[in-house]
């Protein structure tokens, strides 16, 4: 479809290369996670033959070295998303822990039963619980953005809730159930004209195209390692300096502290203070390799050849009966959600995977969008620029077939 050589960039991923019940492996799930290229791989593999040891802390050689990868991916990071500074960074789990982070010390301190919390109808319950803590603790409301049928959030809507009483905005970049990219832009400025501060959740994000913090002017991003070609049980939560610097951590231990004694104990700099207990040292190290390799892309062209294959995809749906899109906004990225009518989705996967092909069916942890839409969950093939027109022509003749069996 495109100019960068994409049948090349496919054997950096050794784990397509198999057969799954005697087909020829077609992964369509990577918006539940993506594959990780050669280079993440050998980076775990070098970080646990040759360096590991703790960082921050040790007297010797290994521990220099471990300290030095762990920073300089930091720094990748900031780079990546553009941040002024390398103490915005702050290594989480994942998304989910980034958003609790901000949930927990930020928001919880500082609102009332005066105050709203607003977040939107089509995002994952990793956006919506934590904040459903937060009022809980807190009394405040939550509010939500109510989205159209085509999956689009309403944005008049959003400018009449908002007023001062706003405290916090919580919206997804992308969403992962349906692929909408939401407009993150004018909703910060709006969000910020109340004085409001707004977090994105980017786990949708980061892996489609490049992220500007600093464009976006958004008060804290997060996204997930295991979504971006790294390694699990990573993750980042970027913050303006100034309200990290001005917020108090919610988990303690070691790492996050200046000096412990019982009748005071103070806490370390950014962006230690956040980051109680080891790291997880070899994750930060692999997501820095991830983020290496789609370094040497052009990312603009990464997502053309992305949108083509997500195209191709809409058209044979659209050329297919009995098929219905669930999520047919204008602007999307990654992810096509489907139902066959007169079938269940789980019962679409089971015949999906006995062909090779990996899709994910269910209410991908976002049930009150699901809710709406009165399904109780989708197909959702989701694409990768690792993928091929050749996946998309097998998930078609798949679904082909199944339609014989099921329909
Ligand atoms: N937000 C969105 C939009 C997601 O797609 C996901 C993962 N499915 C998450 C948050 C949570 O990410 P994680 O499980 O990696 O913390």
């Amino acid at each position: 479809i495109n100019a960068i050589d994409f049948a090349s960039i496919r054997k950096d991923f050794p784990i397509l290369d198999q057969d799954v019940n005697g087909y020829p492996l077609v992964y369509l799930d990577n918006a539940a996670t993506t594959q990780k290229p050669q280079s993440v791989i050998q980076s775990l593999k070098n970080y646990y033959s040759r360096n590991n040891s703790n960082v921050h802390r040790g007297a010797h050689t290994l521990s220099d070295r471990a300290t030095a990868d762990f920073e300089n991916a930091r720094v990748e990071v900031q780079h990546f998303v553009n941040a002024s500074k390398r103490e915005e960074i702050i290594w989480t789990r994942g998304t989910t822990e980034s958003i609790n982070l901000v949930a927990q010390s930020y928001a919880r301190p500082r609102l009332t039963n005066k105050d709203i919390i607003i977040v939107s109808a089509m995002e994952h319950h990793s956006n919506i619980v934590p904040w459903q803590m937060v009022c809980e603790q807190t009394g405040a409301t939550l509010k939500v953005i109510p989205v159209n049928d085509q999956g689009e959030l309403d944005l008049s809507a959003f400018q009449d809730m908002l007023s001062e009483q706003v405290k916090m905005v919580s919206v997804g970049h992308v969403s992962n159930a349906l692929g909408s990219i939401n407009p993150v832009k004018e909703i910060i400025e709006a969000a910020h004209a109340v004085g409001a501060k707004v977090m994105i959740d980017g786990a949708q994000a980061a892996p489609h195209f490049a992220i500007d913090v600093v464009d976006l002017d958004c008060d804290f991003y997060a996204f997930s390692g295991h979504k971006l070609f790294g390694p699990t049980g990573i993750g980042v939560l970027y913050g303006k300096e100034s309200l990290l610097e001005s917020m108090q951590p919610y988990q303690g231990g070691g790492e996050m502290i200046e000096v412990v004694s019982f009748d005071k104990t103070t806490f370390n700099q950014l962006p230690y203070k956040f980051e109680a207990g080891t790291p997880n040292i070899a994750g930060a190290i692999g997501l820095g390799a991830a983020i290496q390799y789609l370094n040497q892309f052009d990312r603009l062209e990464l997502q053309r050849y992305e949108d083509g294959l997500l195209e191709l995809a809409t058209e044979q749906a659209l050329a297919t009966d009995d098929i219905k899109l669930v999520g047919t906004a204008k602007n999307k990225t990654g992810v096509l959600s489907f139902l066959i009518e007169g079938t269940h989705p789980h019962d679409v996967g089971t015949l999906l995977d006995q062909q090779g092909i990996a899709v994910r069916t269910g209410h991908h942890c976002a049930m009150p969008i699901m809710k709406q839409f009165n399904i109780p969950g989708t197909i959702r093939a989701s694409f990768s620029f690792y993928n091929n027109q050749q996946d998309v022509e097998r998930l078609f003749a798949a679904i082909n077939k199944v339609k014989t069996f099921l329909v």
